[in-house]
């Protein structure tokens, strides 16, 4: 039996939210080809009492919900084994999902892609999960953005699709990350396809002209130009 290079569980409350939203192209091809396995968890089956309750309010009071440590606590134990951080299997990780975490970059996607072979993200809601979550289980606190999200479970595809296309193969050979915003310190250069003129707009002579290495000056030329003009702050970094 082949075994997968990547398992991601994802912890929810809204399990439905999940329903399609990996089955395609890319995410969709990774999985029937067991590069990853992708399991959606309901965080309510691991809530106890006849209400299985997730959440309750805030100790100290003040507005709205927060998650309850038993269900994650539950969730942890059951897809790892074990909710003690240390006794972790190697390449584990468990991420929180949360406005106020490491910043979600191509390098963090790397990262994951490189470094993990199993990937657990919670996903919060309302004012945010008990901070023992994160003192005793989580191994990274992940943001997608500075802006707040009323879940985590829009960050947690934008992380498991940003990671999946990266692992080995997952790339079809019509497509490649290599030239890729981000990957390099650039923008990508700019595309065109048929047809060479399109109610009156050209594409740019050098790309029809068969001559590579103009082709390749082209593209670098214009991926700096772009990064120059939207994104300074990436030119800077390589220095
Ligand atoms: N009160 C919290 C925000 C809670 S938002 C705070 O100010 O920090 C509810 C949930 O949405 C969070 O628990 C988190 O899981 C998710 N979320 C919101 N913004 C996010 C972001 N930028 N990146 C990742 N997850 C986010």
């Amino acid at each position: 039996m082949l075994a997968f290079r990547m398992k991601i569980d994802v912890l929810t409350i809204f399990p439905e939210f999940f329903r399609e939203v990996f089955d395609f192209g890319i995410i969709r091809r990774a999985k029937l080809a067991e590069i990853v396995e992708i399991n959606i968890h309901d965080l309510r089956e691991f809530a106890e009492g006849i209400h299985r309750k997730t959440d309750d309010r805030p100790f100290g009071g003040g507005d709205g919900m927060v998650f309850k440590c038993e269900p994650i606590f539950s969730a942890i134990e059951k897809v790892i084994g074990t909710c003690e951080r240390e006794n972790y299997p190697p390449l584990t990780r468990v991420v929180l999902l949360s406005p106020q975490g490491r910043v979600f970059k191509q390098s963090v996607a790397k990262e994951f892609a490189d470094e993990a072979s199993h990937i657990i993200l919670i996903c919060g809601r309302y004012e945010g999960v008990d901070e023992r979550v994160n003192d005793a289980l989580v191994t990274d606190e992940i943001s997608i953005g500075d802006y707040v999200l009323s879940g985590g479970e829009p960050a947690a595809i934008v992380l498991t699709d940003a990671i999946v296309r990266l692992l080995p193969n997952a790339l079809g050979s019509e497509t490649s990350a290599e030239n890729d915003s981000f990957s390099n310190g650039l923008l990508d250069y700019p595309h065109y396809t048929q047809p060479r003129d399109f109610r009156g707009r050209q594409v740019p002579d050098v790309l029809l002209s068969g001559n590579h290495a103009e082709i390749e000056r082209w593209r670098s030329e214009k991926a700096l130009e772009k990064t120059e003009r939207f994104r300074k702050d990436l030119l800077q970094k390589e220095k």
